[in-house]
């Protein structure tokens, strides 16, 4: 139910949770962070129920990296268990999404049929499986969304992170919100501006049909028909 995505210069978990903690409002029942560090290793660690158990978890399972993304889930699609719970993982990609994949079950089948096995009952595992097998075949990172993207129908707010690309994320929205935070040699991402606060206050939203690259020194957008755009960057005052 809630997202946020950075690409900082100091360890990234501490400030995904804290991020996550100005999402609770939104309500949640798991929550998982996920990070590169600094030698391109994708790891994750998610928990069932308040922030707290992930927090707990973190202390005894640290994860380091300067890039990660992070989710509170409200489920739609599958029990609140760990297995559920995002990040999603497979290969070198892990998805945090809200909202729904409306024609999940047929991806489902799709990645069933190229011999991947499902490990959850949500929409948002086969966004990862899809992703995965175009780099399997070949594409690279960037490629890989791109084409996940464009067989994904419903609503939702999408960020990706990928093994051994420490300074790359790519967002993507359509019908939930999300919004770009601008730092200095540091990219945000987050469901809204309150999640970003304490971080930036200059905010770009995203619209209906973008998807951004992210890296340190900035975001590409491009809109539904992948042209290359210029969304506003926005002074935002949320208080902190
Ligand atoms: N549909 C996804 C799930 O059930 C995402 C739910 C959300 O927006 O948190 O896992």
């Amino acid at each position: 139910c809630g997202i946020i995505g950075i690409l900082g210069q100091h360890e990234v978990s501490p400030q995904l949770v804290e991020a996550l903690k100005r999402l609770e409002y939104r309500g949640y029942d798991s929550a998982g962070v996920a990070t590169v560090d600094e030698a391109g290793r994708l790891d994750r660690r998610r928990a069932v129920g308040k922030l707290v158990n992930l927090s707990d978890r973190l202390v005894h399972e640290p994860l380091t990296g300067h890039a990660g993304i992070g989710h509170t889930r409200w489920a739609t699609h599958g029990a609140a268990t760990e297995a559920n719970a995002h990040p999603h993982r497979r290969g070198p990609v892990a998805v945090v999404h809200n909202g729904i994949v409306e024609n999940f079950r047929e991806l489902r089948d799709e990645v069933i049929a190229l011999g991947m096995e499902p490990e959850s009952q949500t929409d948002t595992e086969t966004v990862a499986l899809l992703t995965a097998w175009h780099m399997a075949q070949g594409m690279d990172a960037i490629q890989a969304a791109r084409a996940t993207l464009s067989r994904l129908h419903g609503a939702f707010a999408l960020a990706f992170l990928f093994e051994g690309e420490t300074d790359l994320m790519i967002a993507a929205r359509k019908g939930s919100p999300l919004a770009i935070g601008h730092g200095e040699g540091e990219m945000f991402l987050g469901s809204d501006a309150i999640a970003l606060a304490p971080f930036t206050d200059r905010i770009t939203y995203l619209e209906d049909g973008d998807h951004a690259i992210l890296r340190r020194a900035g975001a590409q957008v491009f809109d539904a028909e992948g042209r290359s755009v210029e969304r506003e960057v926005q002074q935002i005052d949320v208080g902190s």
